[in-house]
């Protein structure tokens, strides 16, 4: 804490220049440090990058008192005081990875007032021993970092921020500031009912990332895919690729180095001091490329990283954009590539449906899915419709910079085709009694005769070979789309397919099926086994 400044700066802004050695502050942030010196409430929704630890670290140095920064992510406490240590900030934080004694010395030091900031995991805030310990001391701000968790619909739900609202009943003269990098209008508004802030004043920070280039591809080949993304493109650049499971990023970071990419993994399952080592590399070096599962990157600020490469289809748009808003922080030009397909939809719909939790949890999940599988789908601008789903406007229709504004792709009346796909899983269904997935469904709608059809007498079924004039490739289309439309679900451990309610609509006639034309592709992507 210190003395209102007098001079032609204030204090805030000295504090930039003398501390963090910054020019000028970003956006909003002098306003919103401002204000919360000042001691007012402050909601803040900025996206990763945007500069939010400022917003509350600043306030803490310039009141009087230890700012305490609640936070869920653990294992970035130890870097994150180790970093303000070195500017020379007065850092500590108590959380399960401490020892007693270490504790020990950090509560001390707390009460003697000799902490700017201590940060502390949001479990260990709801305990009375710790409630007693800050009542102690003298606290300048409380800061709620990743506020979003305290949103049921979020994918990031954690109970223990539901206690967080006492913060404002035990200290009332004490300014909060709740931060998150994701959330959609409805997040914003339960974050400041849950907190109890009704009196906060919002701070929105627009979400485009305008040097970001996104774009979407049909899977075929993802690795080859990638190498080639990589070559043509990145060659020599930092970046992250996300796979969906520790598998595939193992074969996905050996198959890299194979190819002459300096590549590293990154994952829960490796050791604690390999993984460590690999993130270290990263932040260190210039362009090794990583190749994670969505553990990675939680707080990484690396400014260089010029692309973020997803080869499975993440959760939900919350998670795209967060993973993808790693890439190009230095504001650079900078690329957001993902490879998609038919089998994404089908796996991810039945990790919702076998994976635990109970009936609304599966819905919220679903929900979130379906968002994602928009965007994956839309004809329209990428930029403009990620930005609608958190709720902001772009600035022009069409961004320039995207896949979909670059190429746009055709559309073309699928409702006949969707039709023939649909009686066919009828006739599977209801005729035969019978379940299969997309690959028999294709196969009769060729007219092949493998083995699994001679097996299965499907030869026999009406429908057998009236989709000849569509391609394998382009079957696959149809039934990813309409699976994403809900127009056609799977089921069970195989991906079955089933109709849905709305399949009728389609099969009555009552309803249209536009869809998205499959792009050309390179020939020698085409033979692959992975859309
Ligand atoms: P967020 O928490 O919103 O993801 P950070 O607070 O980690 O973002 O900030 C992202 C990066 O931008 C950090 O490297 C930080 O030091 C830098 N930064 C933040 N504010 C400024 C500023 N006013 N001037 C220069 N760099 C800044
Ligand atoms: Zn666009």
């Amino acid at each position: 804490g210190g003395v209102p400044g007098g001079g032609e700066d204030s204090e805030a802004l000295a504090t930039l220049h003398r501390v963090f050695g910054y020019e000028a502050f970003r956006g909003q942030q002098e306003e919103i440090i401002e204000h919360v010196v000042a001691g007012g409430d402050a909601v803040v929704l900025m996206p990763t990058g945007g500069g939010k630890s400022l917003c509350y670290q600043i306030p803490a140095l310039v009141r009087a008192g230890t700012g305490i920064v609640v936070s869920p992510l653990i294992a970035l406490m130890q870097d994150q005081v180790d970093a303000l240590r070195a500017l020379g900030v007065q850092a500590g934080f108590i959380n399960s990875t401490q020892d007693f004694d270490e504790r020990r010395v950090v509560e001390a030091q707390f009460l003697a007032g000799e902490l700017d900031l201590l940060y502390l995991a949001p479990e260990r805030l709801r305990l009375e021993g710790t409630l007693d310990l800050l009542s102690r001391g003298k606290i300048s701000v409380f800061a709620i970092d990743e506020a979003h968790c305290v949103s049921q619909w979020g994918h990031d739900f954690r109970p223990d921020y539901l206690a967080l609202s006492m913060l404002g009943e035990r200290w009332p003269d004490v300014p909060r500031i709740a931060l998150t990098a994701t959330a959609t209008r409805a997040t914003h508004r339960e974050i400041t009912e849950r907190l109890g802030m009704p009196e906060a004043r919002h701070f929105e920070a627009s979400f485009d990332r305008p040097n970001i280039q996104y774009r979407i591809v049909p899977k075929a080949d993802p690795k080859k895919q990638l190498l080639s993304f990589l070559r043509e493109e990145h060659a020599g650049d930092a970046g992250i690729v996300y796979c969906l499971s520790r598998n595939s990023v193992e074969k996905t970071a050996e198959f890299l180095v194979r190819n002459g990419v300096e590549a590293v993994p990154y994952h829960a399952g490796l050791d604690a001091a390999v993984r460590a080592g690999n993130q270290a590399r990263f932040l260190r070096e210039d362009g090794l490329v990583v190749v994670a599962t969505i553990a990675f990157g939680m707080g990484i600020d690396k400014p260089d990283v010029r692309f973020v490469a997803h080869l499975d289809l993440p959760k939900s748009v919350e998670g795209y954009y967060q993973e993808t808003g790693r890439a190009g922080r230095d504001g650079l030009p900078s690329t957001a590539w993902m490879a998609y397909g038919l089998q994404d939809v089908v796996q991810q719909r039945k990790m919702i449906q076998s994976g635990e939790g109970d009936e609304a949890f599966r819905r919220r999940a679903a929900a979130h899915l379906d968002s994602m599988l928009a965007l994956c789908e839309t004809a329209q601008c990428r930029r403009t419709q990620l930005l609608a789903y958190f709720g902001q406007e772009a600035e022009t229709p069409a961004c320039g910079n995207c896949d979909t504004c670059l190429a746009p792709p055709e559309t073309w009346d699928g409702t006949v085709a969707a039709q023939k796909l649909l009686s066919t899983v009828w006739r599977l269904h209801h005729e035969r009694r019978q379940k299969f997935g997309v690959v028999q469904a294709v196969d009769i709608l060729l007219g092949k005769r493998t083995a699994k059809v001679i097996q299965f007498d499907h030869d026999q079924l009406s429908v057998f070979g009236i989709g000849q004039e569509l391609t394998e490739a382009e079957w696959r289309g149809v039934a990813r789309q309409l699976l994403a439309q809900r127009l056609l679900a799977v089921e069970g451990e195989y991906g079955a397919l089933v109709l849905t309610e709305a399949s009728g609509e389609v099969l009555g006639r009552k309803r249209e099926v536009p869809l998205r034309k499959e792009p050309k592709r390179p020939a020698a992507a085409r033979s692959g086994s992975g859309s």
